[in-house]
């Protein structure tokens, strides 16, 4: 493989792919304000009409509906650049975010700070300004309450937005996910753990050999690592997921995880990745799910696009 190819293909294998089942398939539709978008058809793909928003809308904030079927009310801007993180990808438009998602980026940026070598945070994709589905990239991050948090240790807090665009996060995985890498340090322990800890956190994905990991490394309290999930990909970046905000009362949580620490779950993650279990021979392919259009997304979702 050319070296060449490394950044593009981090890029697609690892800074885009979050959550599940996001396709890559991008808007064509010009960018326009959210004043200009006619609601011509009820079954128009919702990304193409919260896609290119670029501002959030003049209401209080919230969150409706779930993390993969929703939208935000409201929603509030990280810095691109504060004293302790840098949002990358700028060209995205995606650091939007609840106010609360913003508050917790800020608190764990500071933490983040206190590792040696990092300087606190490169923080990836939060939401699109009037959140919603996304033309590419992730079915969730639709209310606002997750953002992606790359595994690259960040050097220096100075990067040009040009240099937001071209560097790439690293993979912290080996063995298809089974391992860490050499990359993996103790700081990124203690970056994960102090994320999981906050208890505005409802939890956090990544990928299983990480979660191994820091169910070996981790000699005190236990309770955090509940919060760690396996999931696919998820190597190059973390990704936190929010509870719903109190008060936000047409916000869905997911159902808790279960409970104990899921490090034995975690396990047979790895194992299932070194010794793939033989295909369900009774499965029926699942059929491509169609676009969510607005009628899928809460009732108020119509509103949030239409204001001000
Ligand atoms: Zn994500």
């Amino acid at each position: 493989m050319r070296l060449s190819l490394l950044p593009s293909l981090a890029l697609a294998l690892g800074l885009t792919a979050c959550g599940s089942g996001g396709d890559t398939t991008t808007s064509t539709l010009p960018r326009a304000t959210a004043a200009g978008i006619v609601f011509s058809t009820s079954n128009e793909p919702a990304k193409l009409l919260f896609g290119p928003v670029e501002a959030p809308s003049r209401q209080a904030p919230e969150a409706f509906g779930g993390y993969s079927r929703g939208c935000l009310a409201g929603a509030a801007q990280l810095a691109e650049t504060g004293p302790t993180w840098q949002a990358m990808r700028l060209s995205r438009n995606r650091n939007w975010g609840h106010p609360e998602l913003i508050s917790y980026v800020q608190r764990l940026a500071a933490k983040a700070a206190a590792q040696p070598g990092w300087a606190g945070l490169y923080v990836g994709d939060m939401s699109q300004p009037r959140g919603g589905p996304m033309s590419s990239g992730h079915a969730s991050h639709q209310i606002g309450l997750d953002v992606d948090i790359w595994m690259l240790p960040p050097k220096r807090l100075d990067l040009s937005p040009a240099e937001r665009e071209s560097l790439s996060s690293i993979s912290m995985q080996r063995t298809g996910g089974a391992f860490v890498n050499a990359d993996w340090t103790p700081s990124h322990h203690e970056v994960i753990k102090a994320a999981a800890s906050d208890p505005a956190v409802d939890r956090i994905f990544v990928f299983a050999g990480a979660k191994v990991q820091m169910c070996k490394d981790e000699t005190g309290d236990r309770a955090w690592l509940r919060k760690i999930r396996p999931w696919y990909g998820h190597h190059y970046h973390f990704h936190v997921r929010l509870a719903c905000p109190k008060g936000d009362k047409a916000c869905t949580n997911q159902a808790p995880p279960p409970p104990g620490d899921g490090c034995a779950d975690a396990e047979q993650w790895v194992a299932n990745i070194l010794d793939p279990p033989p295909p369900d021979p009774d499965a029926k392919p699942v059929p491509p799910r169609p676009p969510l259009t607005l009628a899928d997304l809460p009732g108020q979702c119509t509103s949030v696009l239409k204001a001000q």
